[in-house]
């Protein structure tokens, strides 16, 4: 007997669960300024997750996804990416999104059933926040098919959660993307949790990253929970793909301390003791506790960033309560650009139906 193939994942970390670096750190890294920018963000979209979930609590907001726990994996892959790449979301991408000038506003539109959050003023080239699973993830092959054709020097990202990995979706994106040799990469966000199905129950595979190995892609997982190490591992895969060495699929390990999205009562499945221990390793902390035993966080620092990121999120709160609501015909506004005979005749009646008269 011969062996043809071997399976060999390799996880990638920097900073232990107590902030303690296990090997020389990136090159980026040594820069505290650069260290600073990315525990302001986790602590933003920290901030911004929690008064969004409670305004979802006090009717003033739509279902909403928070991404507690899970910050350094977007954060990282945001500070990866370079702006004239191509971003793909999913559901909880919002640290991603305020490095791509998405505001925080049309994030809190998109939530609260506003279309208009989906525009993205000021980023007219990533995709909106794809709420079906693994869809983005072939959205993406195509974008990076074209990226290909046309010779552009830019990298396509996409993301999704461990449940994604199951989806048809999924094994077909990377196909065609291992295939083509194409300019992507893939984050897959292991928050342990598909709603209430549980990782270990998700799949008998090991890893999730080897899935990647049946489609002849470069695999690897991350520690999802340090942030170093996922700016780094992304960065490389996208400075990859942009030198036209192909895709790559990263699986970053969190763990979701959050309800899977305000309509989830994670207390129903989620055992204590496994919350009590994924809190011990959550990534703004484990950053902090860095920072501190360099000597580079100082407690009117914390205050000042404190600040600064409740006056962002106040703003964009403020905002948000103030702007006028769409009219209700305008949910046929937005999938078509001719809106077929059926959803035509749906608009009229609709439009009579609002008519003064019509209404008692
Ligand atoms: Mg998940």
């Amino acid at each position: 007997m011969t062996t043809n193939s071997k399976i060999a994942i390799s996880f990638i970390r920097y900073l232990d669960e107590n902030g303690r670096p296990v090997s020389s750190l990136p090159d980026f890294a040594k820069k505290y300024d650069e260290l600073l920018e990315l525990y302001r963000l986790m602590t933003l979209v920290r901030k911004f997750d929690a008064k969004v979930v409670s305004m979802q609590r006090t009717g003033q907001m739509g279902t909403f996804a928070s991404s507690l726990g899970q910050e350094a994996v977007s954060v990282g892959i945001g500070r990866a990416l370079k702006q004239t790449d191509l971003f793909f979301p999913y559901y909880r991408d919002q640290g991603v999104l305020v490095q791509r000038n998405v505001k925080l506003l049309e994030v809190m539109q998109f939530w609260g059933g506003d279309e208009r959050g989906s525009h993205f003023i000021g980023n007219k080239e990533d995709f909106p926040i794809a709420i079906p699973i693994a869809t983005q993830l072939v959205h993406a092959v195509g974008a990076a098919y074209a990226v290909k054709l046309r010779k552009q020097n830019r990298a396509v990202l996409s993301t999704c959660g461990d449940g994604g990995t199951s989806e048809g979706d999924f094994y077909t994106a990377l196909n065609g993307a291992g295939t083509w040799n194409l300019p992507l990469v893939f984050v897959i966000n292991n928050n342990q949790w598909a709603i209430s199905v549980s990782r270990k129950i998700q799949t008998k595979a090991k890893t999730l990253a080897q899935k990647g190995i049946a489609a002849g892609i470069d695999c690897l997982q991350v520690d999802g929970n340090d942030v170093i190490a996922v700016k780094e591992v992304v960065g490389e895969a996208l400075d990859k793909a942009r030198d036209g060495g192909g895709p790559t699929l990263i699986e970053a390990l969190s763990y979701r301390l959050c309800d899977h999205t305000t309509a989830d009562d994670a207390g129903r499945y989620v055992d204590k003791e496994d919350l009590d221990k994924a809190w011990q390793t959550e990534p703004v902390k484990r950053l902090k506790s860095y920072l501190l035993s360099k000597g580079r966080l100082s407690p009117e620092q914390e205050q000042e960033l404190e600040k600064s990121n409740q006056a962002e999120v106040n703003q964009a709160v403020e905002e948000y309560l103030s702007l006028t609501p769409q009219p209700p015909e305008s949910i046929f506004d937005y999938q078509y650009e001719n809106l077929p005979e059926a959803l035509l005749e749906q608009k009229e009646e609709l439009e009579l139906f609002l008519q003064p008269d019509n209404r008692n």
